[in-house]
């Protein structure tokens, strides 16, 4: 008969799950930072700066999905480039990050 593996109890267990929980969302968020529009020399395309808000507040929080607010919304320039930077911060766990966005006009597409 195949031994069996020691019983953890629940609260180890709990506190594993706990820590694999936060594991992976600071992956989710370095993920989200490597990606297009979370760090300055990948910003998304924005057709105008209107639409970069709508456009940041619909993108859901990397931790925990939840919906992020626009906190602040600024102009920079990032090596020549002029970039716009708009704050996140989820409602529902907190947390913190910026999107970058080049504005590009309207395509003639
Ligand atoms: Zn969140």
């Amino acid at each position: 008969m195949a031994k069996r593996p020691p019983k953890r109890s629940d609260r180890s267990v709990r506190r594993e799950q706990e820590r694999n929980r936060e594991k992976l969302a600071a992956d989710r968020e370095k993920l989200f930072q490597l990606e297009a529009g979370g760090n300055k020399e990948r910003p998304l395309d924005a057709s105008s700066a209107a639409v970069i808000e709508a456009h940041a507040a619909s993108v859901p929080c990397p931790r925990c999905e939840g919906q992020q607010e626009v906190l602040e919304h600024s102009a920079l320039i990032h090596k020549g480039v002029r970039l716009r930077e708009a704050k996140l911060r989820c409602r529902k766990c907190g947390s913190e990050r910026s999107l970058f966005f080049r504005i590009v006009g309207p395509s003639i597409n």
